[in-house]
């Protein structure tokens, strides 16, 4: 089961290259957000679930700007999907529902979207655009959706350009620690 770990560090490493959409690549943005659930305390699970948050982007092999062309790759459901294989629903389930997360706090918090980066904000619509009320309480009901919003946070977080964060050996212990 280990070895896990070690594949999936290899595709971080053959294609955590590639853009993350902002000014970040995807194995940056990984480390990144990553990083800020280490700082902000999080339990073990969350941390993992940062470093994961976004492998279905590395999973599928659609175009990395696919959101120009009007497309969704849905990559929360197939990220979670193939990494419910080895980590449970507290690592999957954030990853999950980290895009519904952000059309819950477009919804809730009127000042979020004004903070969204502008491929977050181009993707939204793609996504279904802001929660409505019997969404909103609907997401509420779900045991991970703390987790996932926090996890939001997180990933809103690691987008920034050029900030040094520790790399991925750094997490191994954290992804060992939480695989089922
Ligand atoms: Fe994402
Ligand atoms: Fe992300």
């Amino acid at each position: 089961m280990r070895k896990i770990i070690d594949q999936i560090f290899d595709t971080f490493r053959q294609k955590g290259h590639l853009s993350y959409g902002e000014d970040v690549t995807q194995l940056e943005h990984a480390l990144q957000t990553a990083y800020f659930a280490e700082k902000d305390g999080a339990p073990p699970a969350l941390v993992a679930a940062a470093v994961l948050h976004d492998y279905g982007h590395l999973l599928h092999d659609l175009s990395e700007n696919i959101a120009d062309q009007g497309l969704d790759g849905l990559h929360e459901e197939v990220g979670a999907q193939y990494l419910s294989r080895y980590f449970g629903s507290e690592v999957t389930e954030p990853i999950r529902l980290h895009v519904p997360s952000k059309r819950y706090l477009c919804a809730r918090e009127p000042d979020y979207l004004a903070t969204l980066s502008p491929a977050s904000v181009q993707s939204l619509e793609l996504q279904g655009g802001p929660f409505n009320d019997q969404e909103v309480a609907a997401f509420e009901e779900s045991p991970h959706f703390e987790a996932a919003v926090q996890l939001r946070r997180y990933d809103d977080m690691g987008k920034e350009p050029g900030l040094e964060v520790p790399g991925l050996e750094h997490y191994r212990v954290c992804l060992e620690s939480v695989l089922k």
